[in-house]
């Protein structure tokens, strides 16, 4: 291995189209205490690494690596680090550290801890050949996924889940959902596999197909009011302008979760028309990693399919302004060789 490798950072956040990632050599990363390297296989492409490079998420240091959907192989132990081999296939998704004592990490709650911190933001990611991640924060991947497919379960996944679970839907119940991407894709399957009804509002035309393909009840445009009253919803969409819509559509008791870290603003609700009859918003913020591995074994156990857009790792800016402009169908990968 040589000391140097090619990575993305963000150079400067701004507009997609104005370029904000620049493709660089760095050295390699030496694994800390309790750290693994990894060489990257795949790693996902998700919204919050374009909210990175568009700055509406402000990068934490200076030409940070995004990416936290990461599919790899160990490469190297930093010291004292015994829960992998070199050569085993894990994942590096976006908490990455928790400080384990506070009254949320007690509770059962680290994804709320206020000493977080997260993959391709604070630390740097997988858009990378190679990257470092704290061993207690990595995943075993269940071996009948491939490198590309497991990749967005590692955020997307994972978030969805957490999504799901927050928006309290009750046994055989009516679940809506706004927008229809990566996470979208993964969560519905794990709903209706549980027997809920799943009616799904998204602009894109081919994720109006796949939704129906997976089995959703129905489909419609974003502004769509749902076709029947439901008793819980999930706003994926980074779009506040939803949540009324989505409101308007809860049966009494209804929940909406609403899965972004970003969001453009919300409009004023109408305290009768959206909340009153014991309505709850609720938002989802990062997740557990008892979440990870709960998902894990879950996707395996279901057989959740995978739809990506595999994209060379020389295109990672090409992949994010497809995110941008809403052209990709399920998750977008970036691949490396092997
Ligand atoms: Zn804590
Ligand atoms: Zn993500």
């Amino acid at each position: 291995m040589t000391n140097m490798m090619r990575a993305w950072v963000v150079s400067e956040p701004g507009p997609i189209s104005g370029s904000p990632l620049a493709l660089v050599e760095r050295p390699v990363p030496i694994p800390a205490r309790g750290e693994v390297l990894v060489k990257v296989r795949a790693c996902g492409v998700c919204r919050t690494d374009l909210h990175l490079a568009e700055g509406e998420l402000q990068p934490r240091h200076g030409r940070v690596v995004p990416g936290h959907e990461v599919v790899g192989e160990v490469a190297q132990l930093g010291e004292g680090a015994n829960r992998f081999r070199p050569g085993d296939r894990i994942g590096i998704a976006w908490l990455r550290h928790t400080c384990g004592t506070c009254r949320w990490c007690r509770a059962g709650r680290e994804n709320l801890c206020l000493e977080s911190r997260y993959t391709g933001w604070d630390a740097d990611g997988g858009y990378a050949e190679l990257a470092v991640v704290p061993e207690a924060f990595a995943y075993r991947i269940p071996t009948s996924f491939a490198d590309e497919q497991a990749a967005p379960f590692l955020c997307a996944g994972i978030i969805g889940y957490r999504s799901l679970r927050r928006a309290q839907l009750p046994p055989g119940g009516r679940l809506g959902i706004y927008g229809f991407g990566a996470s979208a894709h993964l969560t519905a399957q794990v709903a209706i596999a549980q027997g809920t009804e799943v009616h799904v509002m998204t602009r894109g035309l081919e994720a109006r197909k796949l939704a129906v393909q997976l089995g959703a009840a129905s489909v419609g445009g974003p502004f769509d009011p749902a076709p029947v009253s439901l008793d819980a919803a999930i706003i994926f969409a980074p779009a506040g302008e939803l949540v009324p819509l989505a409101l308007e559509s809860l049966g009494p008791g209804g929940t909406l979760a609403l899965a972004g870290i970003h969001m453009s603003d919300i409009p004023a609700l109408d305290y009768r028309r959206h909340l009153f009859g014991e309505r709850t918003v609720c938002s989802v913020t990062s997740n557990t990693r008892r979440d990870g591995e709960e998902f894990l074994v879950l996707a395996q156990r279901l057989g959740v399919q995978v739809t990506t857009t595999p994209v060379p790792f020389e295109h990672a800016d090409l992949a994010l302004r497809d995110l941008a402009e809403g052209r990709v169908r399920g998750a977008a990968v970036l691949t490396l060789p092997r």
